[in-house]
């Protein structure tokens, strides 16, 4: 018996980084595994067969997750596929850094509505369903920059703050229909999204970090797993750091 055996989860953004790495630990522990990518078919393909090895079921969708009609298409044809859909991790998310003198309106827009919109647009598509289970686990993922600010990454973090507070009002929205929602803060976490960085400021941030080291996806996946198991029955509206002590 494993801790998630029977279960179906739905991760956005899955095809690479912290995505791919909650969908392969969610099948470790037996969910079922639905999940979205953007533009890359060939790696959607390679982890459907990867988390098929997990003897579960699993299926990947191209879907924007960003565009609102979108979203609800997806969830349809997600429960079409698998039934029910009993957790959901909104994890897509891009950056368009610059100082505010130099942010475009295009970036500024094109961050709040993926990082942000897509949240509302998967978590109003999904309510319904889980509304009708009268149960659910809703897992948004936010960014230790949505909790501090950072210089640079104004839309960035705006998106980030606005998805703590969104959790928090469909916790208090939902609770009583033991529909559970909280947020996940990652600090600094080494994934493609990351390795674009400059190689000193990467020195820098992981020498001040109390745990001396970058996050690897495993260890925000691992939060993901105990928030999406029942063992989380009684944690609602919180905002939980993967941070290596970085906000200490
Ligand atoms: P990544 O760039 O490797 O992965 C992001 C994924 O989101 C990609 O697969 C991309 O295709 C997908 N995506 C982007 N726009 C999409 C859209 N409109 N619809 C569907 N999918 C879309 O980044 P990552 O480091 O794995 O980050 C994953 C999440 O964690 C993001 O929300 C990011 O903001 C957050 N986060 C990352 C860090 C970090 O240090 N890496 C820290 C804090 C928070």
């Amino acid at each position: 018996m494993k801790l998630l055996d029977q279960k179906v989860t739905l991760i956005t953004g899955a095809s690479r980084g912290i995505g791919r790495g909650m969908a392969l630990e969610l099948a470790k522990q037996g969910s079922s595994v639905a999940f979205t990518y953007l533009s890359s078919p060939d790696k959607a393909a390679e982890l459907e067969k990867e988390l098929s090895t997990f003897g579960i079921k699993a299926k990947g969708y191209k879907s924007d997750a960003s565009d609102f009609k979108a979203a609800e298409e997806l969830i349809a044809a997600v429960l079409n596929d698998f039934g029910r859909i009993d957790v959901v991790v909104n994890n897509a998310g891009i950056t368009r850094d610059n100082l505010l003198m130099r942010m475009s309106e295009e970036h500024f827009d094109e961050v709040i509505r993926t990082n942000l919109k897509s949240v509302f647009n998967i978590t109003k598509a999904v309510q319904k369903s889980m509304l009708k289970e009268r149960k659910g686990s809703i897992i948004n993922i936010s960014s230790v920059v949505g909790v501090k600010g950072n210089a640079g990454q104004a839309n960035y973090a705006a998106s980030k703050a606005g998805i703590i507070g969104f959790t928090k009002s469909i916790a208090l929205e939902l609770g009583s229909r033991n529909i559970r929602c909280n947020a996940i803060a990652p600090g600094f976490i080494e994934t493609e999204m990351t390795a674009v960085l400059n190689p000193d400021v990467v020195k820098q941030w992981r020498e001040a970090i109390p745990l001396k080291r970058g996050g690897t996806p495993e260890d925000v996946a691992n939060l993901v797993v105990f928030l999406a198991s029942d063992m989380s029955s009684y944690i609602t509206g919180q905002v939980i750091n993967v941070d290596g002590g970085m906000l200490t």
